[in-house]
């Protein structure tokens, strides 16, 4: 063997060893981030993929043909699943941002070519996920954030009719939303949006390769179907049961899709053809998803579906047995997520953060949402998020005996309060004078409020942190939780 610094079978060892620490991605006891289908021979399908492609350069599938033919395979599945006609066309990503990013870029670049001067506004309500914040901040884009309804998370059609014009680059709705599950009324928006000339993305990030089977196939129509749908992105690597980095947009109408593309021969080396944002690209999570899509085909995902559904259903259940909780709105697929029941007295009430860090010591991870003001000054409540996948229903009685007996632990406990850290932080905020701090003011600040600056991580009790990121301005809040990743990635200098 040459000369490596380190043996490899150390280095293997060394990885196990972290890999120990980090939440358990199989087995459905992390209810978001992780999609597990439950079946071992899907991961080792997966894994030979990968390991078949590992060397190529998804850069240029005109060398590497292999990568041609299962991008146009996976798109020509996705098309016949979203009821795409062959003027349907589309591009594998590197995940449900990538997807919304370029989404947004090329309904941009559609409404520039067609005459829009001026800002584009990309419209959506509340609910939106924030890769949809990220595209406006990318490309120049004014967010419009329609309000929902605080209880339901429901958009009304009439508040986007009111603010769908020409200014509007793209509407943006969710099948389903991430927050809340909510089914925005994709038709109605699509019919008015193709009424007045408006571009419409269907993000079905999370509901893509759910929706389909959903309710044995049995909801009303939200894809392609509709024919003022424009695009549609849906994430492989969710309900695909994929390794992360795969996601596919689909366009309506070729003219329209190749805006999405950057292309250029002005420099001084190779023709640059890019339809996504990364140049030299791995084709390993494509390799991946395109050997799951085939091993599964429709009737494994409407069985992994079915599974999914079932699970939800006994689990929505559950969390609305519970007396101080409630299921927000009428969630559509395998996700939900619970607030606060106000209707009981208040030592009656279970605070959702509260739980969730209950839940965590049962051995369940759930997500804590923060509660959020709306342009309209209603103010969507705090709540916890549950994804549910094929494997939810093995766990499904240590779940709910895991939820009920959280419930019961922190039942009448208030939501959990930022005013003696606000208070604290007081003098120190109006230092700032308005300004934010620097790199190490802020690290100070988080050093004060007890959060590890120093890569030690995140406190067991997440309540607190949610409390104080919803009582702090947003900015302050994003500046300080910059500051606590980009710390983690800092490299530990001896002594
Ligand atoms: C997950 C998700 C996204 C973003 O996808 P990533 O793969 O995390 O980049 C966008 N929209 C919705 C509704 C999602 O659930």
């Amino acid at each position: 063997m040459t000369a490596f610094a380190q043996n490899p079978t150390d280095i293997l060892d060394r990885l196990a060893e972290l890999r120990r620490a980090d939440a358990p991605t199989h087995g459905g006891r992390v209810l978001s981030y992780v999609y597990d289908s439950g079946l071992a021979e899907l991961d080792e399908l997966a894994a030979a993929a990968i390991r078949a492609v590992q060397p190529l350069n998804g850069l240029d599938p005109t060398t590497f043909s292999s990568i041609a033919v299962m991008e146009r395979e996976l798109i020509g599945f996705a098309r016949e699943v979203l009821h795409g006609d062959t003027d349907v066309v589309g591009t594998i990503t590197t995940g449900g941002t990538e997807s919304c990013l370029l989404a947004v870029k090329t309904a941009r670049d559609v409404w520039r070519a067609a005459g829009g001067t001026g800002v584009p506004r990309l419209l959506a309500a509340t609910t939106v996920h924030a890769a949809f914040h990220k595209a406006a901040h990318y490309f120049g884009l004014e967010l419009d954030l329609v309000p929902v309804d605080p209880a339901t998370g429901a958009p009304a059609v009439d508040a986007i009719a009111a603010r769908l014009d020409p200014s509007v680059a793209l509407v943006v709705v969710s099948a389903p939303s991430y927050p809340t599950a909510t089914f925005d009324p994709i038709a109605e928006v699509a019919a008015l949006a193709a009424e007045r000339g408006v571009a419409c993305h269907v993000d079905a990030c999370i509901g893509g390769f759910a929706l389909p089977w959903w309710r044995g196939g049995g909801l009303p129509a939200w894809d392609f179907r509709l024919p003022g749908v424009t695009s549609i992105s849906a994430d492989l690597h969710k309900y695909g049961y994929a390794p992360k980095g795969a996601s596919v947009l689909l366009q309506r109408g070729r003219d329209r899709q190749r805006m999405q593309y950057f292309a250029t021969t002005r420099w001084m080396g190779y023709p640059v053809v890019n339809p996504t944002m990364l140049g030299s690209k791995s084709a390993a999570p494509l390799a991946a998803a395109w050997a799951i899509v085939n091993a599964l085909g429709p009737a494994g995902f409407a069985q992994l579906t079915a599974t999914a559904e079932r699970a939800t259903v006994a689990l929505v259940a559950v969390v609305n047995g519970i007396e101080g909780l409630r299921v927000v709105g009428d969630p559509v697929g395998p996700l939900f997520a619970a607030a606060v029941d106000e209707s009981v007295p208040a030592d009656r009430r279970v605070d959702p953060h509260r739980w969730a860090d209950a839940v965590r010591q049962h051995g369940f991870i759930i997500q804590l949402q923060p509660g959020l003001s709306q342009a309209d000054g209603t103010r969507v409540p705090h709540s916890t998020h549950l994804t549910i996948t094929p494997v939810t229903e093995a766990q499904l009685p240590a779940l709910t005996e895991a939820l009920v007996a959280a419930a019961d632990e922190v039942r009448g406990m208030p939501q959990a309060s930022a005013d003696g850290i606000l208070e604290a932080l007081g003098p120190v905020l109006e230092g700032f004078g308005g300004t934010l701090p620097d790199s190490e003011q802020a690290a100070g600040l988080l050093a004060a409020v007890g959060i590890g600056a120093d890569g030690a991580g995140l406190p067991s009790e997440l309540a607190p942190l949610l409390a104080l990121i919803e009582a702090l301005p947003p900015a302050l809040a994003e500046r300080l939780l910059t500051e606590l990743l980009a710390r983690l990635v800092e490299p530990v200098v001896a002594g």
